[in-house]
């Protein structure tokens, strides 16, 4: 493509908002910029507005006011050519259940750009990445959810495009797929590819991203490397140890300033048996957004 990747940002967000027909105001006003290379997890409960806002950036949504550009390109105006620069998770209803998975990967291969021999080689590459390869002839409508899951961000990944905005890549996914779908988006992120993502899981957060948004409320409340997030709480010390002792000792928790007033605490008290760490990105989440993230969802399957 003729334009500059190297020296543009990925995403800029300006003044964004976005109300549904039905009233509700989903994005408040949100600024954001996203420097190619980087990997963004987006953070935020149930209703916060994550989805809202990764539908925009793909496209599929039009925003109230306010610009989005994707590589200097304006995401409503040239949409299409804006599209071609992102892998993107679709939506499960974007899914043709009669193609078989490998057709799927291909077909979406072709829509990246892929000659017919590349498409086909790249997927059989990702089927085998993915750990799907005995599922390559199965049509998508007979896959279960985990592997339905892995499917879409193998349609997201095929093409290697620069930018991946990925919606929730591992919900319903159990550990080991997991760590399969991880492996894939760190491979992208080592090779330059800019990544946005949402999720659920702070271990997600922690493990697979540059830099973490929160949201709530249709608004970014913060945003940064979740050292200068954890940073920004005076207390950066957890401490827990069990009160009591006995069959039944209770479970306590307590934070500190510093690492030297923990210890303080625990030899004051002449605690025995303690986890001391820094602040987890759940206390950092629940210190700055005063929410919890929301409950973990079940497994889906497998
Ligand atoms: P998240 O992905 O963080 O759970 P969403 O972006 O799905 O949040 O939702 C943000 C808000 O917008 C919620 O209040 C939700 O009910 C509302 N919302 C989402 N989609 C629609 C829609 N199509 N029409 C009206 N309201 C919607």
């Amino acid at each position: 493509m003729d334009f500059d990747y190297e020296n543009l940002p990925a995403v800029r967000v300006t003044n964004l908002v976005k109300r549904y027909k039905n009233g509700t105001l989903a994005i408040r006003r949100l600024d954001f910029t996203v420097r190619k290379g980087e990997a963004v997890a987006i953070l935020g409960a149930n209703g916060a507005g994550k989805t809202t806002f990764l539908r925009q950036l793909t496209t599929e949504l039009k925003p109230t006011s306010g610009t989005i550009e994707i590589f200097g390109l304006d995401a409503v105006r040239e949409a299409g050519r804006a599209k071609l620069t992102m892998g993107v998770t679709p939506q499960e209803a974007g899914v043709f259940e009669t193609l078989t998975a490998r057709e799927h990967l291909e077909l979406f291969g072709r829509l990246k750009g892929l000659g017919k021999a590349a498409a086909r080689a790249a997927s059989d590459e990702l089927l085998e990445a993915l750990e799907l390869r005995a599922e390559a002839k199965k049509t998508v409508g007979t896959l279960s959810g985990g592997q339905r899951r892995r499917i879409l961000v193998g349609l997201a990944l095929i093409g290697a495009p620069p930018l991946l905005i990925l919606d929730e890549p591992t919900t319903g996914l159990d550990p080991q797929s997991r760590r399969t779908v991880w492996a894939l988006i760190k491979r992208a992120i080592g090779t330059g590819t800019t990544v946005i993502f949402s999720t659920h899981y702070l271990e997600e957060a922690e493990n697979l991203s540059t830099r973490i948004a929160f949201i709530s409320g249709g608004e970014l409340v913060a945003d940064g490397s979740l050292a200068a997030l954890r940073a920004r709480l005076p207390q950066k010390y957890r401490l827990s140890y069990a009160n009591g002792s006995g069959p039944f000792p209770q479970p306590r928790v307590e934070f500190f300033e510093t690492f030297a007033g923990a210890q303080q605490f625990i030899g004051d008290r002449r605690i025995g048996e303690y986890q001391l760490a820094t602040v987890s990105l759940e206390n950092v989440y629940f210190s700055i957004v005063g929410e919890r993230i929301g409950e973990e969802r079940a497994f889906e399957d497998e």
